[in-house]
């Protein structure tokens, strides 16, 4: 049986992207940073987190105890230069004038100080309050305009509205203003309390106490305390919608080809969700197949190399990262094409390891949020699965991990297993300390209870299941009907050059085919990324016309009159 699906590879291990993260007394900062940014540019980054006005005496090390770093010498050196690594723990120590922990006033009204920017979608939705409308019922006594218990809207996070309507997570607006009407109440003059708090597991390693630190000494202040695992009661993301069937047939393909398995990144966006209240679904336009090796029983991630010119691309096409897709498809050897059905309540949904590839994936991505005092919560990268269902069928499964499960992997207390059904909690040793770690399950009584979960725990205490289907209508941002070559996909015989650009296009005079086979990830990638024969703007002028729906004639004609263009065309008819 497969068991290890995905390799845990790192997938951003050689691109320059990381997180610094930074101790403070006012709590614990990340920030992301280019690795060649210069440190000055992590510090402007933290002060949009943490306000350092009136900070003085700034002092950095990054081992507690140690004489520490002059911070206006090394303000101009860059990350790499100073040899910090991605996650790298700094700590940072400073004295204030002013005490600058007191709510602010306007905060103390239901908004947030704290400077981080969220996505618009979730500014949008922090200003619903999600009410669930009912209509008058036979039990009503009242007229029309009347309302009553009965028929009174109910608030989005409604036990009985979620049973009713089988969903099995609050969405995360939902959730939020339950913890904000249970928090803050609405009016009330009491100082305003984040309601969100990222868990953090790892051990405190400058004690405030300021006794030496872990292994030599610990105390209740920087002992994490004990972890109790339960099914996670919202998920930022409700539902992953791709925009067109084709995205998931092109992406089978090179299995059906070669009956090995894929892996690809799901680019799109993120919008509302109006089947659940407050809901959130993850739209998804392209599916972009890093560099991989991949078998029939699992794949290996590579480095993705060009990662910072295809974000590039697809942010020019108002798209970002919204999660990751993999294959597990076997066929059933029946002759009509149905598939094994290997993932099921009896076997497991993700194995441990796919769960903590996920984990890393989100802590990578993560959320920014101006409910919690850290600026960021979660992610909303979202893991699918394509793999057989119980009729034989190619199904879609989409998931997300839990907050814990991405604390659990940040503080490395957890180890996937050749038992893809279970999780290993790591051994105590002189860099990791391990709390007591609970979950909590009901019994052959009906009772809940809490068990040790040393050595190994069930899988599923880290999953959140999201719902996934298609559009009624589709509109899809690549309209265009026939594929261009995939990248990396040389094993099945596809490969992204110029012989490739003159099938995808047939013909280069008839200028409504060119107009619609532009409209392609793939080849806008190709040509943005990999090629040079267009100019950084003809690049910019293709991707913002396909963009806004391949529409605008002037941009259309600027780019196919260019010389760019032009000399592609003309390479392309005389041969190559
Ligand atoms: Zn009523
Ligand atoms: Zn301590």
């Amino acid at each position: 049986m497969n068991q290890t699906l995905l390799t845990p590879a790192h997938p951003n291990q050689h691109t320059t992207k990381m997180i610094l993260r930074f101790r403070t007394k006012d709590g614990m900062f990340r920030v992301n940073i280019l690795e060649n940014a210069q440190f000055a540019e992590a510090l402007t980054e933290l002060s949009k987190q943490l306000s350092l006005e009136g900070a003085s005496s700034l002092t950095l090390s990054n081992k507690p105890g140690s004489g520490g770093f002059n911070v206006e010498e090394i303000k101009n050196k860059s990350i790499s230069e100073l040899g910090f690594k991605n996650g790298e723990l700094l700590f940072l120590d400073y004295q204030k004038d002013v005490p600058s922990q007191e709510p602010s006033k306007e905060a103390s009204q239901g908004t947030v100080a704290i400077n981080s920017k969220q996505l618009e979608l979730d500014d949008k939705l922090d200003k619903q309050q999600g009410l669930i409308v009912r209509k008058k019922t036979p039990l009503c006594r009242h007229s029309d305009k009347g309302m009553c218990e009965y028929c009174a809207p109910l608030p989005p996070w409604d036990k009985g509205f979620q049973e009713e309507h089988n969903i099995k997570h609050l969405s995360y607006h939902a959730y939020l203003n339950e913890l904000n009407e249970n928090t803050n109440k609405r009016g009330s003059s009491t100082s305003y309390i984040s309601p969100l708090e990222e868990e953090n597991f790892e051990i405190h390693k400058k004690c405030p106490t300021g006794h030496a630190p872990w292994p030599k000494g610990i105390c209740s202040k920087c002992q994490p305390s004990a972890i109790t695992l339960q099914q996670q009661r919202f998920r930022m993301v409700d539902h992953v919608e791709f925009a067109d069937s084709s995205i998931i047939n092109n992406f089978i393909n090179p299995w059906r080809l070669s009956a090995c398995q894929r892996f690809g990144i799901m680019f799109g966006k993120y919008d509302e969700y109006d089947k659940v209240p407050l809901g959130i679904k993850a739209k998804v336009e392209a599916i972009y197949e890093i560099s991989q090796l991949d078998d029939e029983d699992g794949l290996t991630l590579q480095n993705w190399e060009n990662e910072p010119s295809i974000l590039q691309v697809a942010s020019k096409l108002g798209l970002v990262p919204v999660g990751y897709v993999f294959t597990d498809l076997t066929d059933a050897g029946n002759g009509d094409g149905s598939v094994l059905c290997k993932r099921h309540k009896d076997s497991f949904f993700l194995s441990s390891l796919e769960v903590l590839t996920s984990a890393k994936f989100q802590n990578s991505h993560s959320n920014p949020c101006k409910w919690s005092d850290s600026g960021r919560f979660s992610s909303k990268f979202v893991t699918c699965v394509l793999t057989g269902n119980s009729n034989g069928e190619i199904d879609i499964n989409a998931y997300q991990v839990s907050q814990a499960a991405e604390a659990l992997v940040s503080a490395d207390l957890i180890s996937g297993s050749t038992h893809p059904s279970c999780v290993f909690i790591k051994k105590q040793d002189g860099e990791r300390y391990v709390p007591e770690i609970f979950y909590k399950r009901v019994n052959e009584y009906g009772i809940a209870v809490k068990v040790n979960a040393n050595p190994h725990f069930p899988v599923e205490y880290l999953i959140v299941s999201l719902t996934h289907g298609f559009p009624q209508e589709t509109n899809p941002l690549f309209q265009c009907n026939s594929h261009f070559a995939v990248e990396n996909r040389g094993f099945v015989g596809e490969s992204q050059d110029l012989p490739a650009i003159k099938s995808h296009f047939q013909s280069f005079s008839d200028m409504q085919v060119v107009r619609s086979q532009l409209s392609d990830f793939h080849l806008l990638c190709y040509l943005c990324s990999e090629s040079d024969v267009l100019s950084d703007e003809e690049k910019q002028i293709m991707l913002q016309f396909v963009k806004e729906g391949c529409s605008d004639d002037a941009k259309f004609y600027h780019l196919v009159e260019g010389p760019g263009w032009m000399t592609m065309v003309t390479i392309l008819q005389e041969g190559f």
